[in-house]
Formats: structure tokens, C-alpha cells, sequence
């Protein structure tokens, strides 16, 4: 969601979302083996990084480009590509408090949630922010 207009006019962009409302929310449907599979990724990548076979695990595993990155950076792309594979980003605008729920993860297609309660407002918004004040 780069920018999307909110039913009631006002502009909800990723900048706003980002630093005042938190928009990523997960709603990860599997929560039973939720990081199993990542789990077992990180552990196949580390297992082949002390077999030696490090070049041959990222060639067979569609990481090809990452050859050159640390390991570190290699885990942090397994956990990228697993997290936005699942989860799907919620935003709220700040003139009506309505909810845009992305439909499906990775794609562009929002559809909107509007409070019964008219006063309600930042409901996403993170803790450390509320308190800052921002
Ligand atoms: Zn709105």
C-alpha cells in the first residue's frame, strides 16, 4: 500500500502508516506450526554452512544471490521471505479510524473495516509511539 485514498478522503500513505500506526499486523492463519517452517529452514541453512556445503544449499534453495551475503543476512532473507508470505498488513486511516485489510499477503488489494465506535482512533498504533505521543 504505497498511498490509498480512505473513503473518507483522507490519505493514508505508508510514510504516516509506518511511523504512527504500525500497519503490519499479522494475521498468520497457522499459528500451531507458525515457525516451525522457518525454524527448519534456518536449521537446514546452518546445517549445510557446517557441512561445507553452503554455495550448494543456496543454489538448491533459490538463493542464488546471496553467495556473497553473510550468514546473518541469509537468515534475515529466510525470515523476510517466510513473513511476507503470511502475513497480511493492516493500516488504519487517521481521519476515520477504518481498518484496510489487505486481502491476500503480497498483493496491492485492500479491502476497509469501519469502527462502530466513531471516537475510536490508533487502534494499531504501537505502544511506544502512543506513549511518545507522536
Ligand atoms: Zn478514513
Amino acid at each position: 500500500m504505497s498511498a490509498v485514498r480512505c473513503s473518507c478522503g483522507h490519505l493514508i500513505s505508508n510514510v504516516s502508516i509506518h511511523r504512527r500506526h504500525g500497519d503490519i499486523f499479522s494475521a498468520i492463519n497457522d499459528q500451531d506450526g507458525v515457525f516451525s517452517e522457518a525454524a527448519a529452514r534456518i536449521a537446514a541453512f546452518c546445517a549445510a554452512v557446517k557441512a561445507g556445503k553452503r554455495a550448494e544449499w543456496l543454489a538448491g534453495g533459490g538463493m542464488e544471490y546471496a553467495q556473497r551475503l553473510s550468514d546473518e543476512d541469509v537468515i534475515h532473507d529466510i525470515l523476510s521471505a517466510w513473513w511476507l508470505e503470511r502475513v497480511l498488513r493492516v493500516s488504519e486511516c487517521a481521519g476515520c479510524g477504518r481498518l484496510w485489510i489487505q486481502e491476500r499477503p503480497k498483493t496491492s488489494r485492500y479491502v476497509a473495516f469501519s469502527p462502530d465506535w466513531r471516537g475510536m482512533r490508533s487502534v494499531l498504533m504501537s505502544p511506544v509511539a502512543r506513549q511518545e505521543g507522536t
